[in-house]
């Protein structure tokens, strides 16, 4: 059952529970981009992001990766293990699209040799700057135990999300993935939802996530929708 209100973003709500180190991560339905400057409140986002993240979890669980997920609490609530997150993103990028596109001249969608993770330190001031070990040591963001640690569960993480989407005809281009310790061990935080993925029709190319809200191009819960059903999750 929730209690109290323990944070609040953009997106998702933490509440604590009866049972210490468990909260409910409560998925709203408010959609934003460009740091909070475009702004929309999208009915049923939440739902479909809570079933998509709850399904993503329940088959990393099955591939021995460890996360934060407990269960699914209600359409739109998760129950999570309490962790000490690490104020770093991974985003890991099969394809060329979004910032690395401006940052380093290259074209959208050139598929790169092999997956790259990059590290970003998590801060909506300064805009997420790109990091790499030796900031997440020197400032006491990470261990580089640590940091390896989420790299190489990226990369499995990588694997097993590429493979679920690449058998229903969707290409995983790149995403976001969030760490924090439980006992002392790297573990698997935040969401896994086409609001932190590239998601591309294998065919056509068509998007089928956030960029369709940052970029104008049709209606979010229509995309979001054929993703959850395309995996075979019910709403
Ligand atoms: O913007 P960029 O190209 O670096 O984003 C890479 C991936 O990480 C995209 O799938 C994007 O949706 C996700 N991301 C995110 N939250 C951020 C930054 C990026 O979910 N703060």
């Amino acid at each position: 059952m929730k209690q109290a209100l323990k944070y609040e973003g953009k997106g998702k709500a933490l509440y604590s529970t009866e049972t210490a180190g468990e909260l409910i991560q409560v998925f709203k339905d408010d959609a934003t981009a460009f740091d909070g400057k475009k702004h929309d409140v999208i009915a049923g986002k939440g739902e479909l992001n809570c079933a998509i993240s709850s399904f993503f979890f329940e088959k990393l669980h099955e591939a021995d990766i460890k996360t934060h997920y407990v269960r699914r609490e209600s359409s739109t609530e998760m129950r999570i293990k309490e962790l000490n997150m690490m104020p770093v993103e991974v985003v890991v990028r099969n394809v060329a699209a979004g910032s690395i596109c401006k940052r380093l001249g290259l074209k959208e969608g050139i598929t790169l040799a092999q997956p790259l993770t990059e590290l970003f330190y998590k801060d909506d001031a300064l805009g997420d700057p790109m990091i790499n070990t030796e900031h997440c040591e020197l400032f006491g963001w990470a261990k580089a135990d640590d940091v390896r640690a989420m790299r190489q569960l990226a990369r499995d993480i990588n694997n097993t999300m590429s493979e679920l989407l690449a058998s229903v005809g969707i290409r995983l281009i790149d995403f976001k993935l969030e760490f924090g310790l439980l006992n002392g061990e790297i573990v698997l935080g935040d969401e896994i939802t086409p609001d932190g993925c590239r998601l591309w029709d294998a065919e056509t190319s068509r998007k089928l996530d956030k960029d369709v809200f940052r970029r104008d191009l049709g209606g979010l819960s229509e995309v979001y929708h054929e993703v959850a059903t395309r995996l075979g999750i019910t709403i």
